[in-house]
């Protein structure tokens, strides 16, 4: 049990940066269902994602391995923030008073502000390996697209990011990001492809939509030979990449001499709440800590996870990508303009939900005030201003440490701060001002949304 003159801060040395990914599908005691091609309705192979992803993470896509090696040349560039330091909140713990141990891996300390690049670095290294020149992705408020073009810079590819519009216009210091590291940044939906200037023709003000840009992005990869397309989340490969960060937690709270009863992260794609939790949830699976409990938490606004169904549905709003089983609200849904624009997805990574339908983990939906509200409440006691993503987990965690005040109970919280809210402070001072909502379930959007799902079995 971690005594009170503990540190407040866990470091590793360079050396104890992972050697190997871990591969939670090594432990599932079932297989994931498999992702289904839209026309045949049949399991998609390896060659039908060729175009678009270099051949090692196919591979890894589908992998049953345990441990995945880290390439060296993945593990010199992560070296230049990682091992990210493991944080005691003894502050927050006593402004609440709570007897709980809270623990936070913060991811902010990368160089683009969040754990994005942990899978950003991996993912320009396999496409610089297998001769690719180029790579073409979505962005959204520019998280994920300032995390590759900074990877595609370290390993001399060209980088091009299709953002939505609005963002693009109204958000310009992640643009600038972007093309500071040498990224080719064009608002979307453009000219540069089919699917932009279709849209622009029905509609020449179209504000852009992350669905658009992901169009933009697959149409821009699958026409060049010199190019493949990157997603920053949801995909198999993109949370074993991702693992780096509960893999050190671990090492981190050996070290503290503790250890987690409850795992906590914020769910958009599931990539950064399965990248600390997995190396946790495995331990479960295999029956070494059978009471872990591991709490993905989403916006009420977007509850994938605990509004959503459990079907097989596209990855993108306008029926491109191939079909995967997953907890969705439906690929036409589109959700409202919450300010955490990385939580806005309508499915969620098929490994977490096929751990949160066998019940292994569980899931929590919190409103946008009770969020900014824990936000602030964290950024007075710690001192780090939290991604409005990440709030969504520091808002259960107060509510855990909370319960276990009540019941007087010590446990062991740990969360992952996935990221720093820098270029976020637009929302924080909407909601200093009081200008920030709530926003209800939205049902009947959701039932709207749900009626357009593909026809297949699973
Ligand atoms: C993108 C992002 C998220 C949401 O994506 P996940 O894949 O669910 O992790 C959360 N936090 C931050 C800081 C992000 O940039």
């Amino acid at each position: 049990m971690a005594h009170k003159d503990a540190d407040t801060k866990v470091l590793l040395k360079e050396k104890d940066l992972p050697t190997k990914w871990y591969n939670i599908q090594a432990d599932f005691p079932t297989p994931a269902p498999p992702v289904m091609h839209p026309g045949t309705g049949q399991p998609i192979g390896p060659q039908d994602l060729a175009p678009l992803f270099p051949m090692a993470l196919i591979k890894q896509e589908v992998s049953q391995e345990r441990w995945i090696e880290i390439p060296d040349g993945v593990r010199d560039v992560l070296r230049l923030w990682r091992p990210s330091p493991l944080y005691r909140a003894r502050r927050l713990e006593q402004a609440l008073g709570t007897p709980a141990r809270i623990y936070y891996k913060y991811e902010g300390v990368s160089p683009a502000g969040s754990h994005k690049p942990n899978t950003a670095i991996a993912q320009a290294y396999y496409n610089k390996q297998e001769g690719v020149t180029r790579i073409a992705t979505e962005t959204g408020a520019g998280q994920w697209g300032s995390a590759l073009a900074m990877a595609c810079q370290f390993f001399g590819l060209q980088c091009k990011v299709y953002m939505v519009k609005v963002s693009y216009q109204q958000k310009p210091y992640r643009r600038i990001m972007m093309e500071t590291w040498g990224a080719q940044v064009v608002a979307s939906p453009s000219t540069d492809t089919q699917a932009g200037k279709q849209v622009l023709a029905a509609d020449p003000d179209s504000p852009g939509s992350l669905g658009i840009a992901i169009s933009e992005a697959v149409e821009d990869a699958a026409t060049r030979e010199d190019t493949k397309y990157s997603l920053g989340s949801v995909l198999n490969h993109v949370l074993l990449h991702q693992t780096v960060i509960g893999l050190e937690a671990k090492k981190q709270l050996e070290k503290a001499d503790d250890e987690a009863e409850i795992v906590i992260g914020c769910a958009g794609g599931g990539s950064n709440f399965a990248g600390l939790a997995f190396p946790f949830v495995g331990e479960k699976l295999t029956g070494k800590n059978r009471k872990l409990r591991a709490i993905a938490v989403e916006p009420s606004a977007c509850p994938s996870l605990t509004k959503g169904k459990y079907v097989y549905d596209f990855g993108d709003t306008v029926g491109l990508t191939p079909l995967v089983k997953m907890y969705t609200l439906g690929h036409t849904f589109v959700p409202a303009p919450l300010h955490a624009g990385g939580l806005r997805y309508h499915g969620m990574a098929p490994l977490v939900c096929k751990l949160y339908a066998e019940k292994v983990i569980e899931a929590v939906a919190v409103p946008q005030l009770a969020t900014f509200e824990a936000a602030i409440q964290f950024a007075r006691t710690e001192g780090i201003i939290p991604a409005p993503e990440s709030a969504h987990a520091i808002r259960v965690v107060i509510d855990e440490a909370t319960k276990c005040k009540e019941a007087g109970q010590g446990k062991a919280i740990l969360f992952n701060l996935s990221g720093h809210g820098h270029f976020d402070l637009g929302a924080y001072e909407a909601y200093l001002a009081g200008k920030l909502q709530d926003y209800e379930y939205p049902a009947a959007k959701v039932e709207e949304a749900l009626r357009h799902l593909p026809a297949v079995k699973g």
